[in-house]
């Protein structure tokens, strides 16, 4: 016998067999009695649960994030006490790609970081881009079909796309992002990170603020030519996700230092532009970025499936001195995401060890598929009781929020300035930048019908009326 461990059945039976198959006869058929055949067969059909219907090719690693600068006016959060050091759990991703997709895509990048803090989870499910192309959820399915596949064909179309940004200008700043240098970054290291979204930050004497955060990559920023990811996509489909691991690996801990953008509640109302529109940003004139820590990613998982593709994060995860704000698109997410890993993962989704908070967990959920911990054993399942159980605590409750206005759906194209900021980029560019956006954008656009392409190219110039002109005279259509 030798000294490796016994092979066994998931019931743990020793495993006699593990090459040949129990057969009736030396070429007869097969024996249903099998048990170990039968089990690897039907573990083997299940092994893929459902993949993210967006993000789903991703990779992933520990770090921790440490706190340098004292925002204690802002924030009570325990997480933000100075000298705090948080683990936390980061997992980056493409967007509009299957699973099998390659890492080099043109596409926004995901920035998903799940903080394990003494007082719960605290998750920050952002993106390298603090803008994105749509402010309101009803148009998030419409706007991710119009970027995927083709119904009847199966392939993707660019016509699709433009045809749907056509009626869509509030996606212009993150297109200008998008088909700017910053759409195909060098792997994830050399890219920034945001929040995107606006949240709120609650202080000891519960004053709220509006809060934007920004990781900022303390690597550079590292982009690849548009020629360069196409490459790579034949050549290293994984390229992102190998070059994060063999950095860990080699201790070559990648940082990004932490930051926040800090309005005070009253300045939403008169802010010159919505601030919870998440198609905008804050300008760094009117909100000057603020220290916050230094965030490291230090540890690779030991297992893809368990860590990675079983992380699941959720906007709605916030801890006391964080909160939401009236931001459309993440009062959305706050319901979709968790829906999302409910379905993809089940209901005990938040149990599995990459998901489970560090603190004490004291709810009085019960039971549900894939009840794999103790279940709260004998503790009664029901709120208020007379046995001593977890009661609420109102000191953790948020300070009221002034909503008014009618319950209406409003146009937000309506009054709303859906150029500027798109056009403000631009002008930021350098000229070899300019050059390579407007051929980035040409080129995406070959091949669709004239008249779409004119109804895009009308926007683009509405930003800047060169932005618009200079794509126009790469697609060959006039203004
Ligand atoms: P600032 O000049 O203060 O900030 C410009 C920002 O643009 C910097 O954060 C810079 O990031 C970033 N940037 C540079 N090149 C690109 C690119 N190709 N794609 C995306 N971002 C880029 O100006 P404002 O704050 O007034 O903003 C002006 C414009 O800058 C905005 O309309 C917006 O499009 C863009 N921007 C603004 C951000 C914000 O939060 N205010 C954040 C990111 C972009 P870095 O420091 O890494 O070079």
């Amino acid at each position: 016998m030798s000294n490796t461990k016994t092979m066994t059945t998931a019931a743990g039976a020793p495993v006699p067999e593990n090459q040949h198959s129990l057969s009736a006869g030396l070429r007869g058929p097969l024996l249903l009695q099998d048990v170990h055949l039968i089990e690897k067969l039907a573990h083997f059909a299940r092994e893929r649960i459902p993949e993210r219907v967006v993000h789903a090719k991703g990779s992933g690693a520990y770090g921790t994030l440490t706190i340098t600068n004292d925002i204690s006016k802002y924030s009570k959060a325990d997480v933000f006490k100075k000298g705090t050091q948080t683990e936390l759990f980061l997992r980056f991703s493409t967007v509009a790609g299957e699973k099998g997709s390659a890492d080099t895509e043109r596409d926004p990048r995901g920035f998903a970081i799940k903080f394990y803090t003494k007082q719960g989870n605290w998750d920050l499910v952002g993106n390298n881009t603090p803008v994105f192309f749509e402010r309101d959820p009803l148009k998030f399915s419409d706007f991710i079909h119009s970027q995927k596949r083709d119904p009847r064909t199966g392939y993707k179309n660019a016509t699709r796309m433009w045809d749907y940004w056509q009626f869509a200008p509030e996606a212009l700043h993150q297109i200008t992002i998008l088909f700017s240098d910053r759409g195909t970054p060098d792997g994830y290291r050399f890219m920034n990170g945001y929040g995107s979204h606006t949240y709120s930050l609650i202080n000891s004497k519960n004053e709220r603020f509006w809060v934007k955060f920004h990781f900022k990559t303390l690597q550079g920023i590292k982009n690849l030519s548009a020629q360069k990811a196409q490459e790579l996509a034949g050549s290293d489909p994984d390229y992102a996700g190998r070059d994060l691991f063999e950095a860990i690996e080699r201790k070559d801990f990648p940082r990004w230092a932490v930051k926040v953008q800090i309005m005070p509640e009253t300045d939403a109302n008169t802010y010159k532009v919505n601030p919870f529109d998440l198609t905008k940003i804050w300008s760094h004139k009117d909100y000057p970025l603020i220290d916050v820590g230094v965030m490291e990613l230090n540890r690779n998982p030991e297992n893809y499936f368990a860590e990675v593709e079983q992380a699941a994060f959720s906007p709605g995860n916030v801890v006391p001195g964080i909160g939401f704000s009236p931001d459309k698109m993440l009062q959305a997410r706050i319901f979709s995401y968790p829906d999302a890993q409910r379905y993809r993962l089940g209901v005990n989704y938040q149990f599995l060890p990459v998901n489970r908070a560090f603190s004490e967990v004291n709810t009085y959920h019960r039971d549900g598929a894939m009840r794999f911990d103790t279940n709260y054993g004998r503790q009664d399942n029901y709120e208020p009781n007379g046995f001593g159980g977890p009661t609420q605590k109102a000191e953790f409750a948020e300070p009221p929020l002034k909503i008014d206005g009618d319950a209406d759906r409003f146009n937000s194209h309506l009054g709303n300035d859906d150029f500027s900021q798109a056009g403000d980029l631009y002008r930021l560019l350098n000229t070899e930048e300019r050059d390579r956006l407007t051929t980035n954008l040409a080129n995406a656009m070959k091949g669709v019908p004239a008249a779409i392409v004119r109804a895009n190219l009308q926007h683009f110039h509405k930003c800047d009326p060169e932005y618009g002109e200079s794509i126009a005279r790469k697609v060959g259509v006039s203004l």
